[in-house]
């Protein structure tokens, strides 16, 4: 059996060995799965729903414990994984008031009632990234487990730990065994024996654009429904109405947040001509201003990469000969350590501006009016999400119906809310998580006509 020796990313030292699940070990997970959704369904909704609840207080009785392992495990700063485990909390709430409403309709036709149910799909895969271990994790358990299914969960090799620690806690709450089952291992291995097992009806997938194909390829097999989140290269539209102040306080934290891991960063700043040299000049404060450092303290802003493959990949974008504007700080000594980054490219086209880099590093390019400022931000084969700063509110409308993306903010860079829905245009995805409708992906109408006759 193969393991993985996971390393804290803030001090390369050892933190423990996690055994990666075979393939005869997911598919008798899966079996355990099959035979609980079904008691799992019939149990009356109120019941699902009051379990789901109790899954939720756990979450929150162990809001440090998950975020102590995402610190170490991540690199994550504290206050963000305080964070994260409290949204894992929220999202459960949130879905346990889903099993009591999961309305199907009544549908007027001649010689009888006809209605419509909900019907669960029975076993989902959810395969998660190393980037947000649990809130992503979530996104997919808690509606999925709502509407009546059982999940099978699998972390990212790298950053396991709290997904395990959800899986215990969700059978210390009293979820039934089986129900929800957190198996570590590799994507090759795990992730694509949920893509090819039989009884694993539906596939959440989160993570890159190019696995994330081979993954929908593989359920195409099995017509097998699939939710895709993948990469992203966001842009911040910056026009020279907006409050160019604010506009630059808050560029830095859009990108650089979870060191520029996350699939969201408004990694390209796009900015009017006409402002351009006058925000470069307000955004280099507030760059140096960065506190990138030890995870564990609650002042840090931005921890260390993920891993040493990963801190390689990010440098690559950033060669002795790169058009550097301004670098912020980043500790030395051990850790994966990237000072936020910001490039000047010399071409639209230059693959700093094109690819996902995932890392702390952004490129600030001017345009010269409002289409050409929409048609640079849609010069991308992603479209996750976005932001649009000016202070005239037709243009804010018109410029936010003509960016491709599914998820903008004006005059903000707002996170993601479990109460709205999230998801890609183009490459970055397929299906929406989160929001009122999110349950309902995870099952199937069914039609009853019953005749009056
Ligand atoms: P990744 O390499 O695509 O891996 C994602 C997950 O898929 C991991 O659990 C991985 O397992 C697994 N996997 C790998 N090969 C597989 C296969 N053949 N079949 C099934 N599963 C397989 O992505 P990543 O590097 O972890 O994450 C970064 C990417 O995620 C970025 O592109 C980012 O934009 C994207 N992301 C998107 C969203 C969104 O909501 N749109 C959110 C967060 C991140 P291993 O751990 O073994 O590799």
């Amino acid at each position: 059996m193969s393991s993985s020796i996971l390393i804290n990313p803030a001090t390369e030292t050892q933190l423990r060995e996690v055994e990666h699940t075979t393939v005869e070990g997911v598919d008798d997970a899966v079996a355990r799965a099959v035979a609980a959704q079904k008691l799992w369904a019939a149990l009356a909704p109120a019941a699902r729903a009051g379990a789901l609840r109790d899954f939720a207080t756990a979450v929150d009785g162990a809001v440090d414990e998950l975020a102590a392992l995402e610190v170490a495990n991540s690199g994550h700063p504290v206050t963000q994984a305080r964070w994260e485990a409290g949204h894992v909390r929220d999202v459960l709430t949130y879905y346990s008031a889903a099993p009591e409403r999961m309305l199907g309709k009544q549908i007027p036709v001649a010689g009888g009632l006809d209605v419509t149910f909900l019907e669960p799909l029975g076993v989902v895969g959810v395969i998660v990234p190393w980037n947000f271990p649990m809130t992503i994790a979530s996104w997919g358990f808690a509606p999925a487990l709502a509407a009546g299914n059982a999940v099978v969960l699998k972390p990212a090799e790298w950053t396991p730990l709290t997904a395990i620690r959800l899986g215990e806690l969700a059978l210390e709450a009293g979820l039934p065994d089986g129900l929800f089952q957190v198996l570590p291992g590799k994507g090759s291995v795990v992730g694509e024996r949920f893509v090819t097992h039989e009884n694993v009806r539906k596939i959440v997938f989160t993570g890159s654009t190019e696995v994330g194909k081979r993954v929908m390829a593989g359920c195409a097999e099995q017509v097998k429904a699939v939710t895709l989140e993948l990469g992203g290269k966001s842009a911040n539209v910056i026009f020279a109405d907006s409050d160019l102040e604010k506009a630059a306080a808050a560029a830095p934290s859009s990108v650089f947040e979870n060191a520029g891991q996350d699939c969201c960063a408004r990694s390209r700043i796009l900015v009017e001509r006409s402002v351009y040299d006058k925000f470069l000049e307000l955004l280099e404060p507030a760059v140096k201003g960065v506190v990138v450092g030890d995870p564990t303290d609650a002042a840090t802003e931005m921890g260390p990469l993920v891993s040493k493959t990963h801190f390689d990949s990010v440098s690559s974008y950033v060669p002795d000969d790169a058009q550097v504007a301004f670098r912020g700080t980043a500790p030395t000594g051990p850790g994966f350590w990237f000072a936020p980054t910001v490039l000047l490219p010399a071409s639209r086209t230059d693959r700093c501006v094109t690819d996902e880099i995932f890392g702390p590093v952004v490129t600030v390019l001017p345009f010269d009016d409002e289409a050409d400022a929409i048609s640079l931000a849609n010069d991308s084969v992603y479209g996750l999400s976005g932001s649009i700063w000016t202070r005239d509110v037709g243009r804010a409308i018109r410029v936010s119906r003509g960016i491709e993306s599914g998820n903008l903010s004006v005059n903000s860079h707002s996170s993601v809310r479990y109460t709205t829905p999230f998801g890609g245009f183009k490459q970055s995805g397929l299906g929406r998580e989160l929001g009122p409708d999110a349950a309902a992906a995870f099952t199937e109408t069914k039609n009853v006509f019953i005749s009056t006759d």
